[in-house]
């Protein structure tokens, strides 16, 4: 029987495997993707959102606790758990020697991240390195790892963890750290989350997901049947506006379309629907995908012109160009007359003033509703681009109940051998909203909590089992 079972493989189960070995635990991996796609979600991210105090190799100035905390506070609107999420904080200021340790680098962002040089430390790599950097150290180590493995059931007696099952497949292990992901991948249990809408549409039919196929909830509902504590609203979830050209799965961070803020976004109507210029991007670019949920089709169009063309990342698929506004309706389907309608009174509306894209300008709309803040222009300058919008689901936020040991919960009690990390209880600290880099801080601290516990309960139990062995053998 091995001492660990850790059920995942992405950063959190990662996290788990290597700290439960160091402490000198036997340590077995199942992660339910084959080996090619491996890492979960975590193989799409770029960054952690990092505390310090002073300048730290890739960080520059100060991110102190507190103001760390306040941002937390505000994304979430108070949906946090205050002593979790300081405990996550503070772990983000003492966690990258150790992940140096296990091989992963780290670079300073690239111009066009979303400012983030002083609050985030990007992976060398991306994601995908730091998840082959994390395997590689435990196969080196020893940790056991078996891909194509998706965990079905548990085996639980009274909140204590026996073994777990995939398929015919039984494994026994002292203890168990759980990490399996949010339910994001699921479609049926989205559809279901999200429910009808006032059209009679499913919104989440035209949802699109942009990490991993293989976080599907299983183990997740499980347990919450099992009567694990669960935190959380099924309905919540991280919903970007991506380019609807991207694949059902796995598009990552270059579908995301960042002109919208340039631009005008309508609706296949041919309508605006939301300020476009509320506020710098990096702070409203996670509202857009739940704005085009609310629209007919779940489909919108960000329409640029030439001026815009070199001010924002490029995405991975090219625009629809047009050289007249008409003939970009026609090539996007949408109906002409309420289009250049929309177009031209958003055009006559504009008070240009002096335009500059890093600061909250004065150009504006005046006039019109919905209005356009900040960096209003006339979409006047052919040629015309358009990318079409669809919602990109992230993760969710559904998870399960914790303390600061990392225990799941059965009424209120936690377990002394089962424990849970990474997307699968990050709603204790992010109950709704983001900020960026938080997901793999969370992971992080979490993830080397509940290895470091469940060795300590393994060894634990397998120093009683050894004990009760000997007196049986002297009696
Ligand atoms: C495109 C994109 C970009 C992102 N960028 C960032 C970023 O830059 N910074 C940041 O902090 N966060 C980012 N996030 C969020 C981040 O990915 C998550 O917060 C983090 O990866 C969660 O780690 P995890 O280990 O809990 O889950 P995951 O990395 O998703 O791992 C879950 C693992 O569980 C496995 N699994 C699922 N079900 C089972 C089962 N039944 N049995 C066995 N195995 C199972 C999966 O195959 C997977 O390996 C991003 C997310 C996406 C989609």
């Amino acid at each position: 029987m091995v001492d660990v079972l850790v059920i995942g493989g992405g950063n959190a189960a990662l996290c788990a495997a290597l700290m439960a070995r160091e402490a000198g635990a036997s340590v077995m991996l199942l992660e339910s993707a084959p080996r090619e796609w491996r890492g979960g979600n975590s193989q799409h991210t770029r960054n952690l959102r990092c505390m310090h105090d002073a300048p730290q190799d890739v960080l520059v100035d100060a991110y102190p606790e507190e103001e760390y905390w306040q941002d937390l506070l505000k994304v979430t609107g108070g949906l946090t758990n205050e002593h979790l999420a300081r405990l996550t904080i503070r772990a983000s200021a003492t966690c990258r020697p150790w992940m140096q340790k296990h091989g992963v680098r780290f670079q300073p962002p690239l111009s066009g991240a979303l400012h983030v040089a002083r609050t985030n430390a990007f992976f060398m790599g991306g994601g995908k390195a730091l998840v082959n950097a994390y395997y590689r150290s435990a196969e080196a180590m020893g940790v056991a790892v078996q891909y194509d493995t998706p965990v079905d059931a548990i085996e639980l007696d009274d909140g204590r963890f026996f073994a777990a099952r995939s398929g015919e497949r039984r494994f026994e292990a002292r203890a168990c750290v759980l990490a399996a992901g949010g339910f994001e991948s699921n479609l049926a249990w989205m559809r279901e989350a999200w429910g009808q809408n006032a059209a009679g549409e499913w919104p989440a039919d035209n949802f699109l997901i942009r990490g991993t196929r293989f976080n599907q909830g299983v183990l997740l509902k499980y347990m919450i049947d099992a009567g694990a504590d669960v935190i959380g609203d099924p309905s919540q979830s991280h919903c970007v506006a991506i380019d609807a050209r991207a694949p059902l799965y796995d598009g990552g961070i270059c579908t995301r379309i960042d002109c919208v803020s340039l631009g005008v976004v309508v609706n296949r109507q041919g309508e605006r629907f939301y300020d476009e210029g509320e506020d710098f991007w990096p702070k409203r670019y996670a509202i857009w995908g739940r704005l085009v949920a609310e629209q007919p089709g779940q489909i919108g169009y960000s329409i640029i012109d030439a001026k815009a063309i070199g001010r924002f990342m490029p995405p991975v698929f090219p625009g629809t160009t047009a050289a007249t506004l008409d003939e970009l309706a026609q090539k996007l389907g949408l109906p002409g007359e309420p289009f250049l309608r929309t177009l031209a009174d958003y055009n006559a509306a504009c008070r240009v003033g002096t335009f500059d894209h890093t600061a909250l300008d004065d150009c504006h709309t005046e006039g019109i509703a919905p209005a356009k803040t900040h960096w209003a222009r006339p979409i006047d300058t052919p040629p015309y681009y358009a990318y079409p919008l669809r919602p990109g689901i992230t993760f969710t936020y559904l998870g399960l109940r914790v303390d600061e040991h990392a225990a799941v919960h059965f009424g209120g009690q936690p377990s002394d051998n089962l424990f849970v990390a990474g997307e699968m209880m990050a709603g204790n600290v992010l109950g709704k909203g983001y900020t960026a880099g938080v997901g793999m801080s969370i992971g992080t601290a979490f993830g080397r909590i509940a290895g470091a516990r469940a060795a300590t309960a393994a060894l634990h139990a397998a120093q009683a089992t050894q004990g009760r062995g000997q007196h049986h053998a002297t009696a």
